[in-house]
């Protein structure tokens, strides 16, 4: 029997462990994980797990029942492919099939670590470590008004904090939505109670206080930083896997790696789209859902090779400012923007359209159109685009 060795115990490397039962693979599965916790569930780190509505977030998953080896609390620390190993404070360990799901780690702000009172939001113990900090309602100050500062803040205010989010671009999530989608969006800040400063770059944090790049100081008892998280592939250095310029291992579209028998999945690796026509690094949940099923097909079944391409429709969600927003697809400058109702109201959505053919939707608290547009994405259905700018119309193909 083969001996199949996971690298990262996050939902990709539990995905793939499960996976690999469910379609039949008996031989040994070993799953290692830098955390010493019980594998976790990360979305509700900055929602219901940072408010103490739920004590954790650990998976349903009996590893036990499954014959999933689970050696939690090791770092794996390098990768030697001739020998068919990884390193670990404890030793090597031997595979013949491998499968890297390290995820991503979050981008630290220069000169913050170690300053006290700045947290990440990455880990359970990181929500831990902010949980008190809620319940005493602290002044918190936010880096970053991307996905999860926003999930952040709207906490924070739940729980009776003052929150003020410095972002550097002229919007919140710049980096994911254009400017006419995402600008409106600043009111859901002023409509929470938090205070939005765009256009505001960090020069330093002392003590007590951030200092803004114009001077302004913030008093901050505590400071999340919130500005992106890359690939966790530091470990992989001198193993000779071919890596992107972010970072990301370039699988292919089988999500085998450049190392034969190795495979890479979820937040630390790229794929090839067909579907789009370029190389996609999705940071969702969904994707470490969906791709460990394409590697446990092509680790079981390797009698019909092709046949168990990755290609597909993204999808992630996020609660913030008490609403429900949700994205699918992939979509790029190029493509036509069609609104479905006005930013203003409390459900609109935005879809794009590429030669006429759904590519991509943002749905606010429309949950059917995104339920319906996703199938639509997956079909590369046509649409009219007069009928779908009509939000009392279900999306339909033309
Ligand atoms: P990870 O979850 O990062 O797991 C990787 C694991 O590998 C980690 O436990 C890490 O410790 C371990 N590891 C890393 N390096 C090593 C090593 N060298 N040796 C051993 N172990 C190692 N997505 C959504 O779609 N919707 C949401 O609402 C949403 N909310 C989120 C909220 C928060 C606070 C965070 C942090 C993320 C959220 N996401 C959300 C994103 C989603 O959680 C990630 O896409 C998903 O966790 C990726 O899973 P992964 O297994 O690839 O990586």
């Amino acid at each position: 029997e083969r001996r199949v060795v996971i690298v990262g115990a996050g939902m990709a490397g539990v995905q793939t462990a499960v996976a690999l039962r469910e379609q039949g693979f008996a031989g040994p599965v070993i799953l290692i994980g830098a955390e010493p916790h019980q594998p976790y569930d990360r979305p509700p780190l900055s929602k219901a797990v940072l408010l103490g509505k739920a004590e954790g977030s650990a998976f349903e998953v009996d590893f036990e029942a499954l014959a999933i080896e689970l050696r939690l609390g090791v770092d794996v620390t390098g990768l030697r492919p001739g020998a068919r190993e990884v390193d670990t404070e404890a030793g090597p360990v031997p595979y013949d099939v491998l499968i890297i799901a390290t995820g991503a780690e979050p981008v630290t702000l220069p000169g913050s670590q170690g300053v006290p009172g700045v947290h990440l939001l990455r880990t359970l113990d990181d929500a831990e470590r902010l949980r008190p900090v809620l319940e005493q309602r602290h002044t918190i100050v936010v880096v970053g008004a991307g996905w999860i500062g926003a999930e952040f803040a709207t906490a924070a205010r739940e729980a009776g904090c003052a929150v003020t989010v410095v972002e550097a671009a002229d919007r919140p999530l710049a980096g994911a939505l254009p400017a006419d989608i995402a600008t409106p969006m600043a009111e859901w800040y002023a409509e929470s109670g938090t205070e939005l400063l765009v256009d505001a770059r960090v020069d330093r944090i002392e003590p007590g206080r951030v200092v803004l790049a114009d001077g302004r100081t913030l008093p901050a008892d505590a400071v999340v930083v919130g500005i992106g998280a890359r690939p966790a592939t530091g470990w992989l250095a001198g193993s000779g896997i071919d890596l992107g310029p972010d970072g990301s291992i370039t699988a292919d579209d089988r999500l085998r790696t450049s190392l034969p028998d190795v495979y890479a999945v979820g937040d630390c690796a790229s794929f090839p789209s067909a579907r789009y026509g370029e190389r996609l690094l999705v940071h969702h949940w969904d994707n470490a859902l969906q791709g460990p099923r394409t590697v446990a097909a092509n680790i079981v079944d390797q009698i019909a090779p092709g046949s168990h391409v990755y290609d597909p429709v993204p999808y992630f969600w996020s609660e913030q400012f008490g609403r429900f927003v949700q994205y699918a697809g992939h979509h790029t400058g190029a493509d036509a923007a069609v609104w479905r109702g006005e930013p203003t109201g409390a459900s609109w959505g935005v879809v794009w359209l590429r030669e006429g053919v759904l590519v991509a939707l943002l749905a606010v608290g429309r949950p059917r159109d995104l339920a319906q547009g996703r199938k639509l994405i997956e079909a590369g259905a046509r649409l009219d685009p007069e009928r779908a700018a009509d939000p009392s119309v279900p999306l339909k193909a033309a």
